[in-house]
């Protein structure tokens, strides 16, 4: 009898945690399944790309997994009811159920709406790949002078607006930030997020709080509103609302709260990473949903259960901050160098270099997923008599 690990999603997060315990635990031992709706690796970072016109690298998971010991499972998740240990899922031949003695959670997340009117019916998202091959279709139709607003002043809404202005010079972009342009930058980047953004002749607006979407405008609070034929929606990500319907603790906005080892704190076989986790970073403040944060996370989450299993120390991933590598359309971009905490320091790396080092992260990102032990040599361990499942004593120990 093995240990039986399900991993839900297979995006940046739960990849690496699949493949991370696949190399840590002997085969005999565990058996891991990772759960995705879809069968190959969605780039959620290169979205903006594949909206303006880019075509991606095809990663299906069935090469990226072959010889690995993870099995895949195609099947969309409904429900997990953590009191009897099940998953639902929806696969070709209909509904069924799977049941885990570890489950790791990494479900990731989607567009946030935030609730204001007309988002849902009106505007495009680009959390997704559905989002972006939708906006792709649509910004191709658009004729020139034509006016895109992009609403969202953050990382999401920096680098969609700018790769929009430079794929297609053609067109109107603007860009409508709650605060100031780039504010949480250091002086540096903040004048070379304006530098790029000018010569890209993207129209800022600035202290612009978005109260509605209609059809061909955006609505601003105090009855103004900025002509728009496309509005692009990027004021960050909400989580599905999976986690939420389970006696999971999770916080307001639905993410499950894990402790420093990514397990939850409610139920002790469920671990959480990725966007869809609320776990504390450097300085005790919230990790943001990132590659950045859930790559760590899925590092930190594959070790801590290896180590639970096989009676060894846990060992702890960094879960700290180093910079945040914008692109600014292909052939610009901005790193900021940040605290562990993630607030900007003086130092920044601009320009064409900037755009090569921020394609490389996103290079190492998609090449971390395959590799989730970095390329390092591994030893997998035996699991340990005292691990059970279900009641029953898992076979072999070191
Ligand atoms: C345009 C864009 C640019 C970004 N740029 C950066 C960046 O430069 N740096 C950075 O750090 N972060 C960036 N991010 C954020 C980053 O992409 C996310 O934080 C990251 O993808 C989260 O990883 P995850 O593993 O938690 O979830 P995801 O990558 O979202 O993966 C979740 C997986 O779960 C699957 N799934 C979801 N629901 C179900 C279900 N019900 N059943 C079965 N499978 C399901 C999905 O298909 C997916 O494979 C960017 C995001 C976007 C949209």
């Amino acid at each position: 009898m093995s240990h039986r690990i399900i991993v839900l999603g297979a995006g940046y997060s739960g990849a690496i945690a699949a493949g991370r315990l696949a190399k840590r635990l002997h085969r005999e031992d565990v058996a891991i399944t990772l759960v995705n709706a879809e069968p190959d690796f969605v780039e959620r970072v290169r979205m903006h790309q594949l909206a303006t016109g880019q075509d991606l690298t095809p990663r299906p998971f069935a090469e990226m997994f072959a010889g690995t010991g993870v099995e895949l499972k195609l099947a969309k998740v409904t429900g997990v009811d953590v009191d009897h240990k099940t998953v639902a899922v929806v696969d070709e031949n209909g509904a069924g159920q799977l049941s885990y003695d570890t489950l790791v959670y990494a479900l990731g997340s989607g567009w946030n709406t935030r609730g204001v009117p007309g988002t849902a019916e009106h505007a495009y998202e680009l959390a997704s790949r559905p989002g972006a091959l939708r906006l792709r279709e649509r910004l191709a139709r658009l004729g020139a002078g034509q006016r895109v607003v992009v609403v969202g002043g953050g990382l999401t809404g920096l680098e969609a607006a700018t790769e929009i202005a430079e794929a297609r010079p053609d067109l109107d972009v603007a860009l409508a930030a709650r605060g100031e342009l780039g504010d949480w930058l250091s002086p540096n980047g903040r004048r070379h997020l304006r530098k790029v953004v000018g010569k890209l002749g993207i129209t800022v607006h600035e202290h612009a709080a978005v109260t509605g979407v209609e059809a061909g405008r955006v609505a601003l609070a105090e009855g103004e509103a900025i002509p728009a034929e496309v509005t692009v929606w990027t004021t960050g990500f909400a989580v599905h609302p999976i986690a939420q319907a389970t006696d999971l603790r999770v916080t307001g906005a639905g993410r499950i709260v894990v402790d420093e080892t990514m397990r939850s704190v409610s139920h002790p076989d469920v671990y959480a990473i990725g966007d869809a986790a609320s776990a504390m970073g450097a300085g005790n403040k919230p990790l943001r949903m990132s590659c950045a944060s859930g790559t760590p996370m899925a590092w930190q989450a594959a070790d801590a259960i290896a180590a639970r299993l096989t009676g060894r120390k846990i060992p702890k991933a960094p879960l700290g901050y180093f910079n945040q590598c914008i692109s600014l359309g292909r052939k610009e971009g901005l790193i900021q160098y940040v605290t562990s905490d993630d607030r900007a320091v003086r130092a920044v790396l601009t320009g064409r270099f900037a755009a090569l080092y921020k394609e490389l992260v996103c290079k190492g990102a998609a090449w971390g997923v395959a590799h989730p032990t970095l390329g390092l040599p591994v030893r997998r361990h035996r699991v340990t008599r005292e691990q059970v499942t279900s009641g029953e004593a898992v076979r072999a120990v070191a």
